[in-house]
């Protein structure tokens, strides 16, 4: 008998749109999307209507309007497993730095003012549905994406990595950025990235988002004793 193959599609709300792409730049990436049925992915084909249920959707972007919720909604109930990629979608990410202004300042702004009556304050995807994966950064990691969908289509039970980036970290004990006094966001970041960025000599700046186990008083403390301001 033939294999059915795992019916996925991807879905885009609020955000640059930089998680798909990256996918599009897995090496091997059409040999991937072959042994699949790729129902929708619309930097790739076009929608296909023939059926509307999804085994996994991975969806990034953050939650911005009344419709993109109905939406949302929508695409939960056509599919079995939902998978947040990237910061957007898990944290909120770059979109959500609207919060911080008020609608009636963007009032002024916009020209579009039905759009901002539909607007709503923006929120990560778990806020409205529930995620069964989240795939963190800012963008996404091509291996993650790889190893995540080898290990579904075998049937194996996915976790998220749960430790912080220190716990990947090279450096740690030996050569950390913050024996240095340089600011260094790993300890207080989900990890799972393998600290790809201080392996290349790069602090984290918490792409993977906070972890909210971490001692953020502590790191705060710290930061503040070598004279750093709560803006820096
Ligand atoms: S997480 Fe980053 S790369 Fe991905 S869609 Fe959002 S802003 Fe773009
Ligand atoms: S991630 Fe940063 S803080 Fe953590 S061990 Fe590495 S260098 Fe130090
Ligand atoms: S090291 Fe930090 S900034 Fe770099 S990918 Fe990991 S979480 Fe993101």
């Amino acid at each position: 008998m033939v294999k059915k193959k795992l019916r996925i599609g991807f879905f885009s709300f609020t955000c640059c749109q930089g998680c798909q792409f990256t996918i599009l730049f897995i090496d091997k990436i059409l040999d991937i999307l072959q042994q699949l049925d790729v129902g929708y992915f619309h930097l790739l084909k076009d929608k296909d209507r023939s059926k509307e249920d999804f085994d996994i959707a991975f969806i990034e972007g953050a939650i911005t309007t009344k419709r993109e919720v109905r939406k949302l909604k929508n695409i939960k109930n056509k599919s079995k497993f939902v998978v947040a990629i990237g910061a957007c979608a898990v944290n909120g990410g770059i979109p959500s730095m609207r919060n911080y202004m008020e609608n009636r300042e963007l009032e002024k702004y916009v020209y579009n003012q039905k759009m901002l009556k539909d607007s709503i304050e923006v929120e990560p995807l778990d806020c409205f549905i529930k995620v069964d994966y989240h795939m963190r950064g800012c963008p996404i990691i091509k291996e993650e994406f790889v190893s995540f969908l080898a290990n579904y289509a075998k049937g194996k039970v996915i976790t998220e990595f749960k430790g912080s980036v220190c716990d990947q970290c090279s450096k740690r004990g030996k050569d950390c950025y913050l024996g240095k006094k340089i600011v260094c966001l790993g300890a207080i970041t989900h990890g799972g990235c393998d600290a790809i960025c201080t392996k290349d000599n790069i602090p984290c700046i918490m792409c993977r988002g906070p972890l909210s186990s971490s001692n953020f008083p502590a790191e705060v403390r710290l930061f503040k004793s070598w004279g750093l301001s709560d803006m820096q």
